[in-house]
């Protein structure tokens, strides 16, 4: 120890060029990077002849410093070291940037996915694109969202510059790409790498300094500049697709080299690449690949037989506006090369099924992305038990019927490096001395925790950690944004995108129904502050206007004498990866409440439960697995079921309006959001709007669920007051979640898809 600590200290010092004590925390932070890169590189392993291509529109990588430092197995040295020169580990990571590469759930599971590929030894890299401003940066205004570029990339940064640059072709002219590369270091195991493709000629002055508008044609300039640009108009929409062809160009052409200097004759590619297509958006690599294929000299039919039995396809949603579909005309504006093999590959669907639902190309002219996967991959997966069964049921059975053998289950899963000892140090060392550290290698050992079921130091100590962390959280939120709240409180969190299907807005219905309440004299059983953290996409208004009611609510509740002391709403400003890492250990009830059938899986719900904390959700996604798990007496279950909403949609029979009326309580909370109260701080048209939404339409059924939600939560609320049983509830979680670990996952995915 005393040794490697010794060689640590000369090497970075040696980087630093002075004295560790006499650095600013921006030196340190380079100084490790360059040291964590260097030592990151050494791992780095030639060895598998089949390599995974995981190729993804994001990756939501987080942070890198302290995940590389415990992965290299130097975490606790380089604290101990940096402690020794006066210096804080903590302090340092508080200058890293967060990379913008990724928006939600989809990316962070790409980056849970390659820390556990490279943690379990496999051969398998990502391939991406470098966006400069990410998604964008949230700040609120007057109650509103508004969005900035998130810029993040330093002129010392995570990426490192590589000799790879290809021209790629467009309508009327070319691009010139150059790759950069970022180490992914497995939990003592080999280093792989995330490929991010980006433009030679970008233009960052294209955006403003306080706006995400920029100049939607200039391609040249403006390709890597955005993730998802916004696609309300037409030059949005051919952005999107010239940024898709783009990195899955770039992509398939990186796999054939690499493959080639291992001696692939390319008739025997799948020997040596699998592509895991990670939703629709990257699928124009299979076209691609056919075609670049045949300028090799390939012929068509050999190369189609060759891509299909390279790629895999991943599903991650089954709402219907999600499942891409781009207009015939939009890809010959674009990427013509294409039209004329994705024609063929309609054909011959057309030749072998008669059924219309399972073309590529459909009678409007649409290109449906995910049917390409479907018959021109090998593998296609959905992410959680219930999600594949409702694929093979109902939205992709006439697929299912044609290939069952194809389909196949991969629960989703989180890596514990991140989502346990990196944002919860002293629960991981709990769980250590009383388990041993067998588990950071095998999540199933958790289990082991439930012998301590009745030992009252242990629920006692488990209470502690947790209120350490919520104090914590609050000290955060007090220095960064200014917000104080009350760590005696009970922390009810939902943090993840703003979508309707997720319904925010039900616990907004909850909590002005509790602020009711209070007003009338009817107090709660514990005083409970409602933490929310949520982007909604630019261009979606009543996500938007969610945000904005949710605000509204944290000033009416901050505000009022009689309600703050029992009720709090906060809302946390550019929810991200650093946060959800702050805010997660810190949170007693872990809200999923999506619409049951409509939430694929989830992820979120996995890292709360890791931590601690008790769910109340809907029996949707991975909230079903978690159920069965934990057992009815450990999660807080409400609502109708999936079979019931997939019905209700099916014969069009819901009606929102015939739950308001039926329902005082309910109706008294909707109308409420567009009281006096509420119009004198928020702005009528934006709370008109919603309100309108809610009582004509409520397309995510929340009025039917309201009910029963409201007496889970008040149920949980009353339970937590025994703090034992609650403690036990949360002993119950934690050492249940060693099934959602994503090497268990990746486990699965190389068991029976990639078989490197
Ligand atoms: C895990 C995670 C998500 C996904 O959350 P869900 O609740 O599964 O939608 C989104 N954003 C961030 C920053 C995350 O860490």
């Amino acid at each position: 120890m005393k040794h490697t600590t010794n060689t640590l200290e000369k090497q970075l010092t040696g980087i630093c060029g002075k004295d560790l004590s006499l650095c600013t925390e921006k030196e340190l932070y380079t100084g490790l990077l360059c040291l964590v890169q260097k030592m990151a590189g050494q791992k780095e392993s030639q060895e598998g002849k089949k390599k995974l291509y995981y190729i993804s529109a994001e990756f939501l990588i987080g942070k890198l410093l302290s995940n590389n430092l415990i992965n290299l197995g130097i975490y606790e040295d380089i604290k101990q070291l940096l402690e020794a020169h006066g210096k804080s580990l903590s302090r340092v990571e508080e200058v890293e940037p967060e990379p913008s590469l990724g928006n939600g759930g989809l990316g962070r599971l790409a980056a849970c996915f390659l820390d556990s590929i490279a943690t379990l030894g496999l051969n398998g890299d990502g391939i991406g694109l470098n966006y400069h401003f990410g998604l964008f940066k949230q700040v609120f205004k007057d109650n509103l969202q508004q969005e900035t570029p998130n810029p993040w990339i330093e002129n010392t940064s995570w990426l490192t510059k590589t000799d790879v640059s290809y021209q790629i072709p467009f309508k009327g002219f070319t691009l010139t790409s150059r790759l950069y590369d970022i180490a992914v270091t497995g939990y003592e195991n080999r280093t792989n790498k995330l490929h991010l493709f980006d433009v030679e000629s970008i233009d960052e002055s294209l955006a403003g300094e306080d706006s995400i508008a920029f100049d939607k044609e200039d391609i040249k300039k403006n390709l890597t500049l955005f993730l998802y640009p916004d696609d309300s108009d037409e030059a949005g929409r051919l952005l999107r697709i010239y940024q898709q062809y783009f990195m899955v160009s770039n992509g398939a052409r990186l796999i054939l080299d690499e493959c080639m200097a291992k001696g692939c004759n390319l008739y025997d590619l799948p020997d040596y690449a699998v592509i895991q297509i990670n939703d629709t958006h990257p699928t124009m690599v299979i076209p691609e690949l056919i075609r670049l294929l045949m300028e090799k000299g390939m012929d068509m039919d050999d190369a189609i037989q060759v891509v299909s039995k390279t790629c895999a396809y991943t599903n991650h949603t089954i709402l219907a506006e999600a499942l891409e579909k781009w207009p015939v005309s939009y890809l010959k504006k674009c990427v013509p090369q294409l039209m004329p093999i994705i024609e063929v590959l309609d054909d011959k669907v057309r030749r072998k099924f008669q059924d219309e639902s399972v073309a590529i190309i459909d009678r409007n002219d649409l290109v449906h992305m995910a049917h390409i996967d479907i018959h021109y991959g090998f593998a296609v997966n959905g992410v959680a038990a219930l999600h594949t069964e409702i694929l093979k049921n109902n939205e992709l059975h006439n697929f299912y019927q044609i290939y069952p053998e194809k389909f196949s289950n991969k629960t989703n899963g989180i890596t514990f490096r991140r989502w346990l000892l990196h944002c919860n140090p002293k629960l991981a060392s709990m769980i250590t001395e009383l388990i041993g550290d067998g588990y950071k290698k095998d999540a199933s050992e958790l289990k082991k925790l439930w012998q301590y079921a009745e030992d009252e130091t242990v629920l006692q100590k488990m209470l502690e950690i947790k209120k350490d962390n919520k104090l914590a959280l609050a000290r955060y939120l007090s220095e960064t944004q200014n917000i104080q709240i009350n760590a005696d409180s009970i922390f009810d969190i939902q943090v993840k995108r703003l979508h309707e299907y997720k319904r925010q807005q039900l616990n907004a219905l909850y909590l002005i129904h509790q602020y009711l309440e209070i007003q009338k004299g009817n107090l709660p059983a514990a005083p409970v502050t409602a933490v929310f953290g949520a982007k909604a996409a630019p261009a979606y208004t009543i996500a938007k206007d969610i945000i904005h009611l949710l605000l509204c609510l944290q000033k009416l509740t901050a505000e009022d004498p009689k309600v703050s002391p029992w009720l709090r709403v906060v809302m946390v400003e550019n929810y991200n990866v650093t946060l959800a890492e702050k805010l997660i250990p810190a949170c007693d009830i872990s809200e999923q409440i999506s619409l049951a059938s409509k939430e694929a899986s989830g992820t979120g719900n996995m890292k709360f439960m890791l931590n601690g904390a008790v769910t109340l959700g809907t029996d949707d996604g991975a909230n079903v697995e978690i159920h069965e798990l934990v057992g009815d007496e450990n999660i807080y279950i409400f609502g109708e079921s999936s079979d019931t909403v997939i019905k209700r949609y099916a014969d069009g029979s819901y009606c929102s309006r015939t739950y308001y009326e039926a329902d005082p309580d309910l109706k008294d909370a909707v109308d409420f959001i567009v009281s006096k109260k509420m119009l004198e701080i928020g702005s009528e048209e934006h709370l008109t709007r919603l309100y309108h939404e809610l009582l004509n339409k409520d397309w995510f059924m929340t009025f039917p669920d309201f009910k029963d939600y409201v007496k889970e939560k008040n149920h949980a609320i009353a339970d937590y007051q025994d703090r034992m049983a609650w403690a036990k509830k949360m002993l119950k979680n934690t050492s249940e979640a060693g099934f959602f670990s994503s090497d268990r996952t990746i486990e699965e995915y190389n068991r029976d898809i990639w078989k490197l």
